[in-house]
């Protein structure tokens, strides 16, 4: 605990009772309830069951897709800050909504489907894929019956009351949410892929948009991954073999790894000099485009604070480490006509939700 060093933090007479409070309070709190966020990975391991997926030299699909997919969940749940869900662990068949609707239920931060490609040819190298751009009206349909509580991570319980999936301002929200989530399927997606292509030297299929099903049910970002072609002799026998299933799921969770600090270190950049404390500030507005944070762009509002997460932006109005500032700067926004604008709050740089940062106040 470094609470000391908050140089906010001045033990006056005032707020000894505070103090008293706050450390009992630290004391008898469990160890993670100041834990880094955790993020909940899904591996998904293509067919199984009555389904084998393709039989391209006799190899079945759904073994070795679940075989690299466990691969990938052992090395991700060694990270104690990744929580991993599998949609099967063993051969079973499940339907593909289902699997989707596993990682939609468990808040998940990230989806990856497992399989193998065929060809009548002798096609091979590995690939990735992205959900298409016209994948994504079913995708706003499901995020719409999903409602708000899986949605709106930020200030879920705040917004929950008056979210109305059928209502504009909650439909722009959402669309937001979709550009967002393509941004960092695109980015989880480049790294699966620099790892297949660089470091293992595996035929680049390159990243791809398509319209995958199972990538159609999830509401978070989502690839899938062609791990290669069982139809190709040599690819199909690497792909059977122990090495190659390690070889494929470590280039699939160091990427994944990889993913998940570069979501860390863009929330920590940016609030670093007020380490170790509670910030909240008011979102206005993210997107793809960089705007300069000058008044004239945001409606007369000043000292906009812009955020870059992938290649995207948000904005964020009234930093403050008072929850009364942060409720009169989104009042202030959303008079400005900010009408979606909403609280978001920080520890450590780290996001948490509105009501844990009033409740360690
Ligand atoms: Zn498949």
């Amino acid at each position: 605990m470094h609470f000391q060093q908050n140089h906010k933090f001045n033990i006056k007479t005032k707020n000894i009772a505070v103090f008293f409070c706050l450390f009992f309070f630290l004391t008898s709190s469990s160890s993670s309830f100041f834990a880094q966020k955790r993020y909940t990975v899904v591996i998904d391991a293509g067919h199984g069951g009555k389904d084998p997926g393709n039989l391209g030299n006799n190899y079945k699909e759904k073994n070795i897709a679940l075989k690299v997919a466990l691969a990938v969940g052992n090395k991700l749940a060694k990270n104690k800050d990744v929580k991993v869900i599998y949609t099967r662990n063993k051969d079973v068949f499940i339907d593909l909504w289902k699997r989707g609707d596993i990682a939609n239920h468990a808040k998940a931060d990230l989806f990856v489907s497992i399989h193998c490609d065929s060809h009548t040819t002798s096609a091979f190298g590995a690939g990735t894929f992205v959900l298409g751009l016209r994948g994504n009206k079913k995708n706003l349909e499901i995020a719409k019956r999903e409602n708000a509580v899986i949605l709106l991570e930020d200030n879920y319980i705040e917004r929950y009351k008056g979210f109305d999936p059928n209502s504009a301002e909650s439909v722009i929200g959402l669309s937001l949410l979709q550009e967002e989530n393509l941004d960092k399927s695109l980015a989880i997606a480049s790294l699966i892929q620099n790892n297949f292509a660089f470091k293992l030297n595996r035929n680049n299929r390159k990243v791809k948009q398509d319209n995958f099903q199972v990538l159609r049910e999830t509401i978070m970002p989502s690839v899938l991954v062609e791990l290669g072609f069982l139809t190709n002799k040599k690819e199909g026998r690497f792909l059977n073999s122990k090495k190659g299933q390690d070889q494929m799921g470590n280039a699939i969770s160091d990427a994944v790894l990889n993913y998940i600090s570069n979501l860390k270190l863009n929330t920590v950049d940016t609030t670093i000099e007020i380490a170790n404390s509670i910030e909240y500030k008011t979102q206005i507005a993210s997107g793809k485009n960089k705007i300069p944070t000058k008044p004239y762009n945001f409606k007369g509002l000043k000292n906009v604070q812009r955020v870059k997460i992938g290649s995207f932006y948000k904005y964020y109005y009234g930093v403050t480490s008072k929850y009364n500032t942060a409720k009169q700067s989104l009042k202030q926004a959303k008079n400005k006509g900010y009408k979606t604008a909403f609280m978001v709050a920080f520890k450590n740089g780290e996001k948490i939700s509105v009501q844990e940062a009033i409740k360690m106040q």
